[in-house]
């Protein structure tokens, strides 16, 4: 079985440490990546910190992984070694199962999760991008832009799917007013997103810190919501809330934003249940409603969409061993505005 290393958590107190492991032996369907950049999604930290109560330990997070084909099996058709290729945050779905649905396949029972899961054998872990190589199933390995940087599109698989799908589900475009809430990895991508759909976006920050970079990177306006004044302003202003925030944050105040017939769509998984009023809904029909990173298929045409309008992440590229003091940083939204973890450093 080949060899990988790279960083793992081994309980949810202490910090990522070096670690060496196995993959599976690739099979005649698999591609075999050389890993050489992962992201450091927010969902990685609530993993290996246990906030979901479903770690398995060791776990080697990274779910936002951009490689180079190192080999492909004898059924591979659609990789070859040299390509750019990406992984997100899925490795298999349940293929036998009748109610398969490719469009919404994220959606599926038997999902394979990158990390933290138990791959189809039944017994083997699944460990994440902050290694040097991976083995996966050639329908979930994911085409790279030839004119995008590898390093910055990394955070495409996850924080970038995560914005791309709920925009097009809820038909984000010219005319629709949309507000991204929080300016961290997946919010900054919503803003890039949305405005290249000719949304027009609105972002609601909780400072005006990071207001330049909002406007530079597509936003029209920008918001403070420590602000009182904001949530009274903006009543009633928005057809789409697309909220990343996973702290206890005043739902009925950002649902009361919307519309008649406006949805806010949950994204960041707070720890606690959301409560709302139903007041906040039920005067002006609006909806709330969430959403999970997109399909493979969904994932492949947001990357070509990408690659169409030159969009990437903006990002702090580290040396793997930064991880834990990255994590710290996370924590504390001072991220611009998003880590990518460069391989290269495993080796130093
Ligand atoms: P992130 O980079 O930490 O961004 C979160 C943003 O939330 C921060 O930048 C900050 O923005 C805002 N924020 C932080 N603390 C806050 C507080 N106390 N009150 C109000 N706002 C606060 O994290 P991320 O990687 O974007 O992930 C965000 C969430 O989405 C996480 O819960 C993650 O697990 C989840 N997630 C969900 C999916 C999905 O498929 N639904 C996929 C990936 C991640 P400002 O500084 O601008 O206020
Ligand atoms: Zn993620």
């Amino acid at each position: 079985m080949p060899i990988a290393r790279g960083y793992a958590a081994t309980d949810a107190s202490k910090p990522l440490t070096p670690f060496t492991f196995e993959r599976r032996d690739p099979n005649a369907d698999d591609v075999v990546i050389d890993i050489k950049y992962a992201g450091i999604c927010h969902s990685d930290i609530h993993t290996v910190r246990n906030e979901w109560k479903n770690a398995v330990y060791p776990i080697v997070p990274g779910h936002e992984i951009a490689g180079v084909v190192s080999a492909v099996g004898a059924n591979v058709t659609k990789f070859k070694v040299g390509d750019h290729v990406g992984v997100g945050c899925f490795v298999d779905s349940c293929v036998g199962c009748a109610t398969r649905d490719l469009d919404n396949e994220q959606y599926m029972p038997g999902l394979v999760g990158t990390y933290n899961s138990v791959d189809r054998d039944g017994k083997t872990a699944t460990q994440g991008g902050y290694s040097d190589s991976i083995v996966v199933k050639e329908d979930y390995v994911l085409s790279i832009p030839g004119n995008l940087p590898l390093d910055a599109s990394a955070p495409l698989l996850c924080a970038g799917i995560t914005l791309y799908s709920p925009l097009k589900h809820w038909n984000a475009g010219p005319g629709k007013k949309v507000a991204i809430v929080g300016m961290g990895g997946l919010g900054h991508m919503g803003v890039k997103l949305g405005a290249a759909m000719g949304a027009d976006i609105t972002v609601l920050s909780q400072s005006l810190s990071k207001k330049e970079d909002g406007l530079k990177l597509g936003a029209k306006e920008y918001y403070a919501t420590s602000d009182a004044s904001t949530f009274e302003k903006l009543a009633g202003t928005f057809d789409l809330i697309l909220c990343t925030v996973s702290a206890e944050i005043d739902w009925n105040a950002y649902l009361n934003l919307l519309k008649v017939n406006g949805a806010m769509v949950l994204l960041g998984i707070p720890e606690n249940p959301v409560p709302v009023h139903a007041f906040s809904l039920v005067p002006a029909r609006r909806t709330l409603a969430g959403s999970m990173i997109g399909s493979i298929k969904e994932t492949q045409e947001m990357l070509d969409f990408c690659g169409e309008h030159n969009i990437v992440s903006e990002i702090e590229k580290i040396n793997i061993q930064d991880v834990n003091e990255a994590y710290e940083r996370v924590l504390k939204s001072d991220v611009r505005y998003r880590f990518v973890i460069d391989i290269a450093s495993l080796a130093a």
